[in-house]
């Protein structure tokens, strides 16, 4: 990647799908408000309900984000699902280093396993590690967000993801969430407030 001035850190969130992922990064992102941003990355799947486009995603059209991967404006991309592509803008990183934060990344595994290896003295990764796929199984039910399709692929591509976790920094268990967060922060935490070589 171009980005060549170095001046915060990063942090990148990983875990299978249903893991709790999202709802750690946002109360890391709360607790550490003034040490953390969070890097929205584009894509081109449907938006939820809930999701606010430029806050939650880029929501971008294929075609948008097929341009994008020709003009070299990604740090690192997936194909995270079939047709469905996944994406770190640079101009995102360099917005959040702007501002003097450091930067947390929601990303799958391979994205996250991907920036560690371009920048591996600045970086730190951590992997959700669910209590077990029924849990999310369970959880991506309740969640009530994916169709049955959708949840089958997800959980499918979860056995595969799960191979990939020794390969990360630290791993936190969200079996009881509250637990899971304070390990997070501590983690976390520990990392930002160390002075880099
Ligand atoms: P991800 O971002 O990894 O896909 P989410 O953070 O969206 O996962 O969590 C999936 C669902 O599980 C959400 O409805 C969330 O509220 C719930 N959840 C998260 N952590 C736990 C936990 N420790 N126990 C039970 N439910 C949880
Ligand atoms: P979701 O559709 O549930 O929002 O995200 C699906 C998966 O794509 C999650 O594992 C999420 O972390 C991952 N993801 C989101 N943004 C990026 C990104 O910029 N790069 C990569 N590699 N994965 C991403």
């Amino acid at each position: 990647m171009k980005i060549d001035k170095v001046t915060q850190k990063l942090v990148m969130v990983a875990a299978p799908s249903g893991a709790g992922k999202t709802t750690i990064v946002r109360h890391l992102l709360q607790v550490l408000h003034s040490q953390l941003a969070f890097s929205i990355s584009a894509t081109n799947r449907q938006p939820r309900e809930y999701e606010v486009d430029g806050k939650d995603y880029y929501f971008l059209s294929t075609e948008e984000f097929k341009n994008k991967i020709k003009n070299k404006a990604f740090v690192e991309w997936e194909e995270v699902y079939e047709n469905a592509f996944y994406g770190t803008l640079q101009t995102e990183v360099e917005r959040i280093w702007a501002t003097n934060k450091s930067v947390i990344f929601d990303v799958d595994v391979k994205g996250a396993l991907n920036i560690k290896r371009q920048y591996p003295d600045i970086s730190l990764s951590v992997f959700i590690d669910p209590p077990g796929i029924n849990a999310l199984r369970e959880r991506l039910e309740k969640r009530d967000t994916e169709t049955e399709h959708s949840i089958e692929r997800r959980l499918k591509k979860a056995a595969h993801e799960l191979q990939f976790k020794s390969q990360f920094d630290a791993v936190v268990l969200n079996d009881d969430l509250e637990d899971a967060k304070a390990k997070a922060f501590d983690v976390v935490s520990g990392f930002l407030n160390k002075a880099t070589a």
